[in-house]
């Protein structure tokens, strides 16, 4: 556990929305291949924190390092580049499409220089990418419904064929932003399972989420964010029953 390459490191930072302190001396590391969950009450900093990850926030100050990289300075586009995927924030699937041809879609956006070259690369190509694309779906429990709109499907399968997008650029690192709000219990659940299943694909996983049991049954680490500092920080087991993590949801 401890000798793991440290993926993410967020390193100091601090963020400030003029006279209010969103993010206070945060440091975390995330190591290779573990879950880590970032959890706490509504207001906590949490989106701060995943905007500031993915480049759509810059730090007041402090830096966020990801396999060597410093991805602060960096446009959202180019820290996706580097292998860092987000999920579940913002829908971006394609309504009028397929659902297969959602998940292919950025795969060929991702393959595109090759897939230019000749048409028998191309051919080949997309056989490629459909069949991975399927495998996808298989995974995701989306297979039955490839053919069908993506428009029509429920608001759960809809995060289904997010997570399915996202899982085809096999990022090095996924960032899944309160993957179950919104939900009923039953999708809830459904979701849990699907997060437990890709985890053994050793994918690095950060979990923003503020529901705590959503996430005890997933993470290898838990770092708990109050008012903007971090308050706890360990396994599912350390936090949960750790006085100041109770006080702060009892109180938030
Ligand atoms: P969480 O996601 O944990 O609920 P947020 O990161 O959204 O918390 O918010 C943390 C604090 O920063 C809150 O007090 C929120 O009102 C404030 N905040 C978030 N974004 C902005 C912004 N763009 N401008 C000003 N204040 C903001
Ligand atoms: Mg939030």
């Amino acid at each position: 556990q401890t000798n793991k390459n440290v993926v993410l490191h967020v390193a100091d930072v601090n963020k400030h929305f003029g006279g209010l302190h969103a993010l206070s001396d945060i440091d975390l590391q995330v190591k290779e291949g573990e879950t880590h969950a970032i959890i706490g009450p509504n207001g906590a900093g949490k989106s701060t924190l995943l905007n500031v990850i993915i480049g759509r926030l810059a730090p007041s100050s402090g830096a966020v390092v990801f396999d060597g990289n410093v991805l602060t300075g960096r446009k959202p586009h180019e820290i996706n580049q580097l292998g860092v995927a987000r999920v579940f924030q913002t829908p971006e699937i394609f309504a009028d499409l397929s659902v297969i041809q959602n998940v292919m879609t950025p795969a060929f956006a991702k393959r595109d220089g090759a897939f230019k070259i000749n048409m028998f690369r191309a051919v080949e190509n997309e056989r490629a990418i459909r069949e991975e694309a399927e495998h996808m779906l298989e995974d995701v429990g989306l297979i039955d419904r490839r053919e069908t709109h993506a428009g029509a499907l429920s608001r759960g399968d809809k995060r289904r064929l997010e997570l399915a997008m996202c899982l085809i650029q096999k990022p090095r690192l996924l960032l899944l932003d309160e993957p179950t709000a919104g939900m009923s219990r039953h999708d809830t659940n459904t979701t849990i399972e699907l997060l437990k299943k890709i985890k053994s694909r050793g994918m690095t996983k950060v979990i923003i989420e503020h529901d705590m049991h959503v996430v005890f049954s997933l993470a290898d680490k838990i770092t708990v964010l109050a008012g903007g500092r971090i308050i706890a920080e360990g396994a599912p087991d350390e936090v949960r029953g750790d006085q100041r993590v109770q006080e702060a949801y009892l109180g938030g």
